[in-house]
């Protein structure tokens, strides 16, 4: 599948539709989903223009990469749910059909701030 410009995320990366931020820097983008799931809910996704992980596994660099997996770590810090300073959290991206994924722009979703509960149903 290639990029749909248009997607929500990229408009929210350019700024064309408002979001809940909670970390920006030159590699990602965090900020609360619209529908939590659990206590806490966060998004991080990156910047660049990557459909899923398969997507950016196969096209993004070497900083890009370190780049979003240092921004998970970050944001969970900042919201106080990572193994430092909080009890942890689950990190999930789901990835195409099968995967569920709604909205084609690469993302990580951040669950915490209570028991998350089973891994799927
Ligand atoms: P997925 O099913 O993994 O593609 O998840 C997409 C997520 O994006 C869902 O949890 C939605 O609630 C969330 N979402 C959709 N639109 C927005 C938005 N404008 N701001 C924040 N989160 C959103």
């Amino acid at each position: 599948m290639s990029y749909d410009n248009n997607n929500i995320f990229a408009k929210i990366i350019r700024g064309e539709i408002p979001c809940k931020k909670i970390y920006e820097d030159d590699y990602v983008l965090s900020f609360y989903d619209i529908n939590p799931q659990k206590k806490i809910h966060a998004l991080v996704i990156p910047k660049g223009k990557y459909v899923d992980l398969d997507d950016f596994c196969e096209k993004a660099s070497p900083g890009e990469m370190v780049g979003l997996l240092k921004g998970i770590n970050i944001v969970a810090t900042k919201l106080g749910i990572s193994v430092n300073n909080g009890k942890g959290y689950r990190a999930l991206s789901n990835i195409s059909e099968h995967g569920g994924q709604e909205v084609p722009h690469l993302h990580f979703h951040l669950f915490g701030g209570e028991k998350v509960g089973k891994m799927v149903e």
